[in-house]
């Protein structure tokens, strides 16, 4: 079994930063990512709320930076996918799909993925059509009709991002007024090539092969089959804490719960990032709690006499 210091599960910008403070510290410390590193913000196209970049940056050139200073720092990555984390005397045992890690503190810093609408045609034309990430399968709808359902940052960011090579993009929301931060808002009602479809819901997705037609409800009762070829679906995310089952307290949501200090109730676990309970999920706010997070795990591990305390 490898063993470090401290254990980090995830490779965004949460993990990403709690690894680099972790081996600044000069603890051993192993960071465990299923795909490639850079987590959700790996997929945002253009990332404009980021200090330091007046310009903007681009999320997989953010994110790679990122990566490159943790490997700098000598954080060893490992491919591999967590599957359970169970105390085993002081330490914490890790268990991915390949291998079994222990660490004496870990830092779940898993984030969170897109919800699912959850309607006929959804689940069968992910992948045909149906899509998730706009950054990834954005350039396969150059000159087509995409349809875009949501009505926060991620959907109008990203019906924005495919404005620019679709040949229309429709935002379909279901209420009469946007969530998204007001500069978004102003910039996607002025473009010309986006439409809104106000106080409508996507009701089933139709398509053989491939997605050909929306079904949409309003709220007045009255339903709509437009003809399309893409539709993405940006209607929210949930955390991904499946794997750690009932090991620690989670809330309705299912997030994490810590402390201010981003400890769980068990001595040596921390948590990090969009997977916990918090007010603002953003990339500012990920790397703040993985630099928290982490020089929490440096106490402990280092201060004598550190009480654990948890959730309080
Ligand atoms: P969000 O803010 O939770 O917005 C989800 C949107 O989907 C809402 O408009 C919601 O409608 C709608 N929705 C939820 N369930 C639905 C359903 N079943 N059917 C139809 N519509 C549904 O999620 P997000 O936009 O993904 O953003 C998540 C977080 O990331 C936010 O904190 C956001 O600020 C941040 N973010 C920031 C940026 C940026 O700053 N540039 C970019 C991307 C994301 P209602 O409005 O009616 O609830």
């Amino acid at each position: 079994m490898r063993e470090a210091d401290v254990l980090v599960v995830g490779g965004g910008p949460a993990g990403l930063a709690a690894g680099l403070y972790a081996a600044r510290a000069r603890l051993g410390t192993i960071l465990v990512e299923k795909g490639f590193p850079g987590g959700q913000a790996a997929t945002t196209y253009r990332i404009e709320n980021y200090p330091g970049f007046p310009e903007g940056i681009s999320g997989p050139e953010l994110t790679e930076r990122m990566a490159d200073q943790a490997k700098r720092l000598e954080v060893e990555f490992l491919t591999a996918e967590a599957r359970a984390l169970r105390p085993e005397g002081t330490r914490w045992v890790l268990e991915t799909d390949g291998e079994l890690l222990r660490g004496r503190a870990v830092i779940i810093a898993t984030g969170a993925r897109s919800k699912r609408l959850g309607i006929p045609g959804e689940n069968r034309l992910t992948g045909k059509g149906v899509s998730y990430c706009a950054t990834c399968d954005g350039a396969l709808f150059r000159n087509r009709r995409v349809h875009v359902v949501g009505g926060g940052d991620s959907a109008v960011v990203e019906a924005l991002f495919l404005a620019r090579f679709a040949a229309s993009v429709t935002l379909v929301h279901r209420r009469n007024e946007l969530r998204a931060t007001r500069v978004l808002q102003e910039e996607i009602l002025r473009h010309p090539r986006v439409r809104v479809k106000w106080e409508a819901q996507v009701v089933e997705i139709e398509g053989e092969k491939r997605v050909e037609a929306v079904r949409l409800r309003y709220r007045d009762g009255r339903e709509e089959r437009e003809e399309t070829d893409g539709v993405f679906v940006y209607v929210g995310y949930e955390p991904n804490t499946g794997w750690l089952g009932e090991t620690f307290p989670l809330d309705e949501r299912r997030y994490l719960i810590t402390d201010a200090r981003l400890r769980l109730p068990l001595p040596g676990a921390l948590a990090a990032g969009d997977v916990r309970q918090k007010g603002l999920r953003q990339i500012v706010t990920a790397v703040a709690d993985g630099a928290m997070a982490a020089v929490e795990a440096v106490d402990y591990l280092t201060v004598p006499g550190y009480a654990w305390r948890g959730v309080e």
